[in-house]
């Protein structure tokens, strides 16, 4: 489980997240969604302990992350960011298991856990000794999550991990990760700003604007209860569009 307590950031005069509370269950899949710049990374970010919160707690299955334990916190959690963020000069394989190299795991354990990942990925193994320029987009997504898998860790973030990819791909990657994530059973805290997307992952919603956490709930709880105009302005952005392409269809 993860909790947050009043936890602000402010970058400049910019406050990127105002004190927030929140507590996302563990075990499932938590959504943050809202417009550009409503704090969806920097909230991410703060969990991760990539950037330091002005204020507030954080904890993560009930220990309160500081500056002295973050580092080892982090090999608990895996992190995805917005645009997969694999290290170009390294080959495929290296990025993977840069941690696992750093931790001093043995080569046989390395191996074994690589395989194990590009199986649960559907990454095919040949791909390993390439380097991320010579992948798809699909493939360096999958990429990325092996190297967010690779500690086993608890707790899963994901920012906008299929955000780049091009519909098939992205519909194709949609269903391989929601069944990869019931299978693992880890604590998922993932960004999109698609509300199909986050309909289709997400548990819970957080919908955020502005810096502020505006409502937390499931779909239908947003659409049936909005806590402000703003929520069903922001349902109702992204379902016209498909109103009409039904429409267009049947
Ligand atoms: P989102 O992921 O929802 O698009 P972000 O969390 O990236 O939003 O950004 C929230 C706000 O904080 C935005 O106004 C953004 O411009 C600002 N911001 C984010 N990161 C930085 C940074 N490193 N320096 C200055 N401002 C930032
Ligand atoms: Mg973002």
């Amino acid at each position: 489980m993860l909790e947050l307590i009043d936890v602000a950031k402010h970058y400049g005069t910019t406050p990127a997240l105002s004190p927030a509370r929140l507590t996302i269950a563990g075990g499932r899949t938590t959504v943050l969604i809202g417009p550009s710049g409503c704090g969806k990374s920097t909230l991410l970010r703060l969990i991760a302990g990539l950037v330091e919160a002005d204020q507030g707690t954080i904890r993560v299955d009930g220990e309160v992350l500081t500056p002295v334990n973050i580092n080892n916190m982090r090999h608990r959690m895996g992190y995805v960011i917005q645009e997969g963020g694999l290290f170009p000069h390294l080959t495929v394989q290296r990025n993977v298991d840069l941690m696992a190299r750093y931790l001093g795991w043995s080569a046989t354990r390395i191996e074994a856990r690589t395989a194990e990942l590009a199986e649960l990925v559907q990454l095919q193994p040949s791909l390993l000794r390439r380097f991320p320029a010579e992948l798809s987009g699909g493939q360096r997504q999958r990429v990325s999550l092996m190297r967010a898998l690779m500690l086993d860790p608890e707790l899963l973030l994901l920012d906008e991990p299929l955000g780049a990819l091009d519909p098939i791909i992205r519909y194709e990657l949609q269903q391989e990760l929601r069944a990869i994530f019931a299978r693992l059973t880890k604590t998922v805290v993932m960004v999109t700003h698609d509300i199909a997307e986050a309909a289709f992952f997400g548990h819970t919603l957080v919908l955020m604007r502005d810096g502020r956490i505006i409502q937390q709930g499931s779909v239908r709880d947003l659409a049936r209860s909005p806590a402000e105009p703003f929520v069903e302005q922001f349902i109702n952005a992204q379902r016209e569009p498909a109103r009409q392409l039904g429409e267009a269809l049947s």
